[in-house]
């Protein structure tokens, strides 16, 4: 057997140097890491011969499924063309160029200017100082205070972990750095109590609001906010939420990054997730979606309003990255863009796949465990409930997802499991059959689970 294909020796080298990201790795030693060798449209294969259905495009990011020709091909004529070569320092190459010129025709209006980095959280480190930077040009640096969520995911550098609501994130490694401030979360099921989900949208914007009215706007440079939230557990806010926040902070002159990892690149059936919540952000964060996952790739879209004082007022703007703009994670980036138009999958997303997967999985809120079923796009969650008249749910017993999530893997489904919460964010070529495929999969494990 050679390394590739053999599971006990891939296992013994993994448990003795590799330290995983987001694990246990002490526990994970004892169990044995599950060992994924290949992949194909919509489906992995274990190092086993399983065959597993990709409900989560890898982690939210290969969204125009495994294994495409295209994407391929275009990296490695790109490594063949021009291996690496910086953007720093007076030079630009021909693939940077073009994604760029792809990005300002995709994004919203607002957004010419991009500027790249390795992944989505180097992007919100970079916009962190690029809005602080912003604010000193403006002869404002006491705009320096950032608005974020508790449950809003933004990544693990310090300051993205810092913005992130995760208190398990916070506890290690003396986060979050100061200036910023944790806004409650628009999670109408959770904490909507007798609001209906219209009311709850609005109370969540006002006391937003009024934190920002509490520390003083003349103080506070951005709210950053994913327009779904992706990894606190697929909360679709109410859809009174975002127009009043978004018209609130313009009313205050505080700048709106819309985080759009996941939501980006056709996920939620439209390009950008801010489009379908209908704000128009200063800034767009990206990664995961750009490159369909090919190549690690982040961007940072930059409003004309910021460029333009950037651009006028500024001088050298002193940060970078070595692979800022590497051509082959931006060959990947224009592949994927091309795919995305020419197979009209953000289209697809929203007016094929999308209502056909939604229309079966609401049906999983049939079941007596199972308290809302939501999803938008191609991005939806479950949650598990001990009792659906009072909203209850499991967070003081978060093992329920992780059993749930053993269930779905060896019935050959990766959902993930976020407390109590079960999320899926399959490819956009995911067909019908897949989708019944997934959908029946999702039913037997809550059977299982209950
Ligand atoms: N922002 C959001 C909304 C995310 O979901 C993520 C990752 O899941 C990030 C930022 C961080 O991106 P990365 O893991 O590429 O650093």
């Amino acid at each position: 057997m050679t390394l590739s294909n053999s599971t006990a020796e891939i296992r013994r080298l993994d448990a003795a140097h590799h330290l995983h990201p987001f694990t246990n790795t002490r526990e994970l030693n004892a169990r044995g890491a599950r060992v994924i060798t290949q992949s194909s449209g919509v489906y992995l294969q274990d190092s086993e011969g399983n065959r597993i259905l990709d409900g989560m495009s890898g982690l939210w990011c290969v969204n125009a499924g495994h294994g495409r020709r295209d994407i391929i091909d275009a990296v490695s004529r790109q490594l063949e063309e021009l291996t690496f070569y910086n953007t720093f320092f007076n030079t630009t190459h021909p693939s940077v160029a073009e994604l760029s010129g792809l990005l300002s025709e995709v994004t919203p209006p607002q957004f010419n200017y991009f500027h790249y980095t390795g992944s989505g959280s180097e992007s919100n480190d970079t916009i962190f100082r690029l809005v602080r930077y912003y604010w000193e040009l403006e002869g404002k640096p006491e705009k320096s205070i950032f608005i974020s969520r508790r449950g809003g995911y933004h990544g693990s550098t310090v300051a993205a972990a810092s913005l992130g609501g995760f208190g398990s994130m916070h506890k290690q490694g003396g986060l979050p750095i100061a200036g910023i401030y944790h806004a409650p979360s628009p999670d109408w099921w959770s904490y909507g109590g007798d609001m209906s989900s219209d009311e709850f949208g609005l109370h969540v914007a006002h006391q937003t609001l009024s934190l920002i009215d509490a520390i003083g706007s003349d103080r506070i440079g951005a709210m950053i906010g994913e327009p779904i939230m992706g990894a606190g557990g697929v909360i679709v806010p109410p859809k009174t939420y975002w127009p009043a926040l978004s018209a609130g902070l313009k009313e205050r002159d505080i700048l709106l990054i819309s985080d759009e990892v996941i939501c980006g690149f056709g996920r939620t059936g439209e390009w950008f997730g801010c489009e379908l919540m209908g704000t128009e952000p200063d800034f767009l964060t990206m990664a995961k979606g750009i490159t369909s996952g090919y190549i690690p790739l982040g961007a940072v879209g930059v409003s004309d309003r910021v460029a333009k004082v950037l651009l006028e007022k500024g001088g050298e703007f002193a940060h970078g990255h070595t692979y800022s703009g590497h051509p082959a994670a931006c060959a990947a980036a224009i592949a994927t863009l091309k795919i995305l138009r020419e197979e009209k999958l953000v289209d697809r997303v929203r007016t094929d796949i999308g209502p056909y997967l939604k229309q079966k999985w609401k049906t999983l809120a049939d079941h007596p465990i199972v308290g809302e079923a939501v999803i938008e796009g191609l991005i939806g969650a479950f949650q598990f409930t001990k009792d659906k008249s009072s909203r209850k749910g499991f967070d003081e017993d978060a093992r329920i997802g992780m059993i749930a999530r053993e269930h779905s893997f060896k019935n050959g489904l990766v959902m993930r499991a976020v407390g109590d919460r079960m999320v899926i964010a399959p490819p956009f070529t995911l067909t019908h059959e897949e989708a019944d495929e997934l959908v029946s999969i999702a039913q037997k494990v809550i059977e299982l689970t209950y």
